[in-house]
């Protein structure tokens, strides 16, 4: 019988050969030091129109509720800066959705992690998400030593900087968990919250969503405000400016997944000219063949 460090370190070796940036591992403890902040975000009305985040609090708060017996978070990376971006004259769209939905891409791969730990590695039960329930996947993140939060409230890896997707696969079974936590690497660095094009970075690490570009040309409901439209420039999809000026992610590595690479339209359309329909299904469009695939 393996013991837990033994076991631990399997499944980070598993996650990173199956093609993650990188794998840390934590437990499923109550979130009470964040829990004043983000209920006083939410009271501000930080945001906007995306309710659901103030539904399931207590789950939010509280990962071991989210999964059944769940003990252990094992949580991902998965690095997708391209090798080369729309040009800055273009409408854009931002680089996290050059390629297939990462919902389905980190999803995937989370699911063939767990089917590995279960026949190769330990008999155990697991949940995989990604970016779609309650979870504090960012402080998840930080407690599994993958890294710290920047002032533009993104998880800044040293390696792979803010351009990475974040996944959590909660298991049943008890793990070794990280205890070497990021210390924050922001200095005095003020880049992001100059480079915000509606100043929606209002102080360090806190994010009033609701101004934020990458919120209002998604997932905000309803008419843009007028006071806000000027901004949002040629930015069709999400913005990358706080990403861009961010000097931790000037010297990362680029990805090499298949399923990442720019779909063909991202560089080929008149994006100038694409209805708002036509651009969320050609960001969320499924792989052809309905299958994610391999990691690099
Ligand atoms: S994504 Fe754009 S609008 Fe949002 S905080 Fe970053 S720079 Fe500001
Ligand atoms: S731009 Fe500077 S302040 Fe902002 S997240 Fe990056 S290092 Fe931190």
């Amino acid at each position: 019988m393996k013991d837990t460090t033994r076991i631990t370190a399997d499944i980070i070796e598993a996650a990173l050969k199956i093609g993650f940036s990188a794998c840390g591992v934590t437990d499923t403890r109550p979130f009470d030091r964040e829990a004043p902040y983000v209920i006083d975000w939410l009271q501000h009305g930080y945001n906007g129109t995306m309710s659901y985040m103030e539904r399931n609090l207590d789950v939010r708060l509280a990962p071991s509720l989210l999964a059944e017996n769940a003990q252990s978070a094992i949580v991902v990376l998965l690095n997708y800066k391209p090798l080369r971006t729309i040009p800055a004259g273009r409408p854009q769209v931002a680089k996290y959705a050059y390629g297939t939905d990462y919902h389905f891409v980190v999803k995937e791969m989370l699911r063939r992690l767990l089917k590995h730990i279960q026949t190769e590695i330990i008999p155990c039960s697991g949940t995989a998400f990604v970016d779609s329930a309650p979870v504090l996947e960012k402080a998840l993140a930080v407690r599994a030593g993958l890294g710290w939060i920047g002032k533009n409230s993104l998880l800044i890896n040293r390696k792979y900087g803010s351009m990475t997707f974040i996944g959590t696969l909660f298991v049943d079974i008890p793990l070794q968990y990280n205890t070497q936590i990021e210390p924050d690497l922001c200095g005095n660095c003020n880049r992001c919250i100059e480079a915000c094009p509606t100043k929606a970075i209002v102080s360090p690490h806190i994010l009033d969503a609701s101004r934020c570009v990458s919120y209002l040309n998604k997932t905000h409901k309803g008419e843009i405000p007028d006071t806000l439209k000027p901004f949002i420039g040629n930015r069709l999809w999400g913005c990358d400016s706080c990403i861009d000026s961010c000097p931790y992610n000037s010297k990362t590595p680029t990805h090499n997944m298949s399923e990442l690479m720019p779909k063909n339209e991202i560089f080929t359309l008149d994006l100038g000219n694409i209805s708002k329909r036509q651009l969320k299904k050609l960001i969320m469009r499924l792989p052809d063949n309905n299958q994610s695939g391999t990691g690099s």
